[in-house]
């Protein structure tokens, strides 16, 4: 695979110098950050945070790098704070490296000398693991005062929530604040961290563009899609005989990647989540969905964080877990935009009296609100979803 090889244990500074580490970083350092941005851009890499939109990766740090201002900072966005991912811990705990280099080159290519790891807060083994790849990679000189990459790096733990991942929260709570999502406009390109031109990009992400200039555009793009090349990480859990992460190609069949993880037959499965808690399910005959952004969406469902979940037939009526879910989302709203917070709890309460005349409405009204960020838009799509393919249950 593209990005991490299969887990054992962590792979260190020589192990992953041995597979070609810090290459890609040397080879950046020769040639300029210019270099960087359209090898990134000719790989067509794009984001795999959980906004399931996969933005291409080389407009927001061409965007940074074209700042007027002479400071820039680049965070590296491993909050996690999906419930049921677990692919970007797993990166951090097992190929520190990886995102570090990722890291490092993302902070050539927009010439920004701080750059920061948030790392989720209850992950010590994530956290750790960060903390002693930078340590090694600053002994051995790979960054640092002197050296061709005068960076420096600051690792934080992040903030519990739901929100807590979101781009410009992520940016509040490294101001030292309450580390909740902000109006937009203004963008963190424009102004992020200490009030300057940022990238917020997720740790898989910068992992998967060190993966890109190491192999190489045209190796990269030989896996995936024309439109989504590469790899990515997906978390599987629910009814699976092997839950865990598994990286597979973009374009992937769903039913595919299932099967790798010993899903139960789909006679057994009363619905798929692709993209976790606020995805769209799907019908166990709707499997063969390609794993890309564009399929997804078709469907009226999305990649977001890439955690798929699968739910048994066992595991009780749609309706009765549609509320729990529900629940669970009402609780991870911040509360700081009333239409979130009330349209939630509205939500949560016409479930419970089987209104779903009301619960349509409420969550047609939460898929247009006007939020800081875009968790209602989730709630919204797993309800209207689940009401449109799965009627009979309702
Ligand atoms: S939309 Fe909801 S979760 Fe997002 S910032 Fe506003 S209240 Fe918080």
């Amino acid at each position: 695979m593209i990005i991490v090889p299969v887990a054992v244990q962590r792979e260190g500074l020589s192990s992953y110098r041995e597979q070609g580490g810090y290459a890609a970083l040397a080879a950046a350092v020769e040639r300029g950050p210019a270099w960087i941005v359209t090898e990134i851009r000719r790989a067509g890499l794009r984001g795999r945070g959980g906004s399931g939109r996969g933005a291409p990766v080389a407009d927001k740090w061409a965007r940074v790098r074209r700042a007027l201002s002479p400071t820039r900072y680049v965070i590296a966005n491993g909050a996690e704070s999906s419930p049921v991912s677990q692919k970007d811990r797993h990166l951090m705990a097992f190929f520190p490296h990886r995102v570090l280099e990722g890291l490092l080159l993302s902070a050539l290519a927009v010439c920004a000398a701080e750059v920061f790891i948030y790392v989720r807060g209850d992950s010590a083994e994530a956290l750790e693991s960060m903390e002693a790849a930078v340590a090694e990679a600053r002994e051995a000189g790979l960054f640092g005062p002197g050296t061709a990459v005068p960076v420096g790096v600051t690792i934080q733990a992040a903030l519990p929530g739901t929100v807590s991942g979101e781009e410009t929260a992520v940016i509040d709570a490294l101001e030292g604040l309450e580390g909740l999502p902000q109006p937009k406009p203004p963008h963190p390109e424009e102004t992020g961290l200490r009030g300057q031109p940022t990238v917020v990009s997720n740790v898989e992400t910068l992992a998967a563009a060190a993966a890109a200039l190491r192999v190489g555009v045209d190796v990269f793009r030989a896996v995936g899609t024309p439109d989504c090349p590469g790899t990515a990480l997906f978390t599987v859990s629910g009814a699976v005989e092997r839950p865990g992460v598994y990286e597979v190609a973009y374009g992937t069949r769903l039913d595919d990647l299932l099967a790798l993880a010993g899903a139960v037959p789909p006679a057994e499965m009363l619905a798929v989540l692709p993209g976790g808690l606020g995805s769209g399910p799907l019908r166990p005959d709707e499997l063969g969905v390609p794993l890309t952004y564009e399929a997804l969406a078709e469907v009226g469902s999305t990649l977001g964080p890439a955690a798929v979940v699968v739910i048994g037939q066992g595991e009780g009526g749609l309706s009765a877990l549609l509320a729990e879910t529900v629940g669970v989302l009402a609780e991870g709203s911040c509360g700081q935009c009333r239409g979130c917070q009330d349209g939630h709890r509205g939500l949560v309460s016409a479930l419970e009296a089987g209104e779903y005349g009301l619960v349509r409405e409420l969550a047609t009204v939460l898929q247009y609100g006007r939020g800081n960020c875009a968790h209602p838009t989730g709630t919204a799509r797993l309800i209207l979803r689940s009401l449109q393919a799965f009627h009979s249950h309702f």
